[in-house]
């Protein structure tokens, strides 16, 4: 059903194939993206089409990568939840929380990694490994158990020990390393050159990003029509990235017209390498020194895909910000007390920054305002 055609570097524009593992591109080391034949894909994946179909990737198989059914755990049924308790504190707007808490092992990150484990075990790899902040360590360990491929897992050593409890009783291998994230993609990359696994970093195979879409596809699927605002908090951006892949592929399908929801990367004051360029006016984001906040996955100092998330905030008048550790839990608290959302301190962090773009009268009353809620509080237990 795939209509997948080839892969091509988001910088420079070089195709490669897509029948092989790939990683970045070659000349320019910058990320590649899946592409697809869309004017056949639309032919059968009208939005009436997607919306009849069961929930899951299998409602958008014309724009997935898989041959074969990939390794399903229930990723992907997430709901979104009208949050109407919450206006009042948006000054009048539509409250929405996409719950991505809801995925197996209680994130987002089981989109992406079940997209790139389930095509690299299409395409023959045997071993994968990334390094993580605690998330993707687990997805990948639990997509590459039900696959039946080897797991390596690489994280800070105060990573919280749910992920490192998690990671070892889904069978992976776990290292746990003295430095941030960054300094654990080195270990897994020296590892990779000498062991042979397949590297699974953001945005450093092509396939995360295409697990990630299915939230772009999942907010049209349900709404009928694309939200006012997204609040995403952004780290290495995939989410990002993704999702304004899946508008752009939504608008040639004619699911779509050219409005787009204006698209708000949320960091923490800790680590906001994003929101320091996007105010600098730059195309690209100088890594942060120090880097340092609780909420484990905003703690990327350095995102390999700097340029597409920009870009895709500029293009789509959105904006990005950041926000203290405090606020995130009182976000969270009010995601909790106020729409029964359990949320990790990405998700508060998405509150925080909505409350204050609507009492700056960013976000006007009557809009529709998607907050993503990116990971369960049970991980955090012990930071709260
Ligand atoms: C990884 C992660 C993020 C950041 O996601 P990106 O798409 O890589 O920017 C946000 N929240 C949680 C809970 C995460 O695990």
């Amino acid at each position: 059903m795939t209509t997948l055609t080839h892969l091509e570097c988001s910088l420079c524009g070089q195709a490669y194939d897509a029948a092989r593992p790939q990683r970045l591109c070659t000349t320019c080391a910058r990320p590649l993206l899946a592409r697809y034949d869309l004017a056949r894909a639309g032919a059968t994946l009208t939005l009436a089409a997607a919306r009849a179909r069961p929930a899951g990737f299998a409602a958008y198989a014309e724009v997935m990568p898989f041959t074969r059914p990939h390794v399903d755990l229930g990723e992907g049924r997430t709901p979104l939840v009208r949050a109407a308790r919450l206006d009042a504190g948006l000054g009048g707007a539509e409250a929405w929380v996409k719950d991505e808490s809801l995925n197996p092992t209680g994130s987002f990150k089981a989109r992406g990694l079940a997209a790139a484990i389930g095509r690299a075990r299409e395409l023959g790899v045997t071993r994968v490994a990334l390094p993580t902040a605690g998330n993707a360590g687990l997805a990948l360990a639990a997509y590459a158990a039900a696959a039946g491929l080897e797991a390596l897992v690489v994280c800070p050593a105060d990573t919280p020990h749910p992920f490192v409890t998690g990671a070892r009783l889904l069978g992976a291998e776990v290292v746990l390393h003295d430095g941030l994230i960054d300094a654990c993609g080195r270990v897994v990359a020296e590892r990779a050159a000498r062991e042979g696994w397949f590297d699974c970093s953001t945005l450093k195979e092509p396939y995360r990003a295409e697990g990630k879409k299915t939230m772009g596809y999942d907010l049209v699927r349900d709404l009928g029509e694309v939200p006012d605002v997204v609040v995403y908090p952004t780290g290495g951006g995939t989410g990002i990235v993704g999702m304004a892949k899946a508008f752009d592929e939504m608008e040639a399908l004619g699911w779509i017209g050219a409005r787009r929801p204006r698209m708000v990367s949320v960091q923490a004051a800790g680590c906001a390498p994003i929101v320091r360029a996007f105010e600098g006016g730059a195309d690209e984001a100088a890594p942060w020194a120090d880097a340092h906040t609780a909420a484990s996955g905003l703690r990327v100092p350095r995102a390999v895909g700097d340029r597409l998330i920009l870009a895709a905030l500029r293009a789509s008048s959105g904006t990005a910000l950041a926000v203290t550790d405090a606020e995130m839990v009182r976000g969270a608290a009010a995601l909790g007390a106020g729409a029964g959302v359990l949320a990790a301190p990405e998700g508060g962090a998405c509150w925080a920054a909505a409350e204050r773009l609507a009492a700056a009268g960013w976000i006007r009353p009557g809009e529709r305002v998607v907050l993503f809620n990116t990971g369960s509080a049970l991980s955090y237990i012990d930071a709260y």
